[in-house]
């Protein structure tokens, strides 16, 4: 299959790879440092965390068992040095401008996604603003004309499980990024 990859790695652009490579060993085979987490399945993907990444496979079934799945092959490699939630901020800002806003989810629902994760990632940080975040993204869930508001509710989702640890650092003013 073809693989898109961006990021940390150090030969980013299009490879053909075998269905079912380890990603650790894409990841190795591409060059670069070791990221702190990879988005797979492009913006509508999901976040996996470097700690979960050993033995798991790109391919369905594998990536099923961690709620992810390959989509069009996009990978992103964050950084080891940039933090997760402001990649995610700017990755659903960028979303949220992608669409003729025609559809609820897309007036509304996108715009405050993208406005209360700029602010997890720089502004205050509290159980309820992490609450809210998982509310509208509920909201946003199967209400669209297509699978846009999904897809972007999906990523935030992940995000939220993936840099858990880094909502932390943030409640306490500090970043786990490098
Ligand atoms: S849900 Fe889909 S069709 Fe509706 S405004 Fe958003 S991107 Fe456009």
């Amino acid at each position: 299959m073809l693989v898109t990859l961006s990021g940390a790695v150090a030969n980013p652009g299009v490879i053909e790879v075998p269905t079912g490579v380890l990603l650790t060993d894409l990841l190795a085979r591409s060059g670069g440092t070791k990221p702190r987490a990879i988005l797979v399945g492009g913006y509508h993907g999901s976040w996996i965390p470097a700690s979960a990444l050993e033995g798991l496979r790109l391919s369905r079934e594998s990536l099923k068992t961690v709620g992810a799945s390959p989509g069009a092959g996009i990978i992103h490699a964050l950084p080891p040095d940039v933090c997760g939630l402001t990649r995610t901020a700017q990755i659903a800002d960028y979303l949220a401008g992608e669409s003729a806003r025609q559809c609820g989810p897309c007036r509304n629902g996108l715009p405050t996604l993208a406005e209360l994760l700029d602010e997890l990632a720089h502004g205050r940080v509290d159980d309820a603003l992490v609450k809210e975040i998982r509310r509208i993204a509920g909201l946003v869930d199967g209400r669209g004309s297509c699978r846009h508001p999904d897809g972007t509710a999906r990523m935030i989702r992940s995000a939220l499980v993936t840099f858990a640890s880094d909502i932390d650092a943030h409640r306490r003013r500090g970043c786990e990024s490098a």
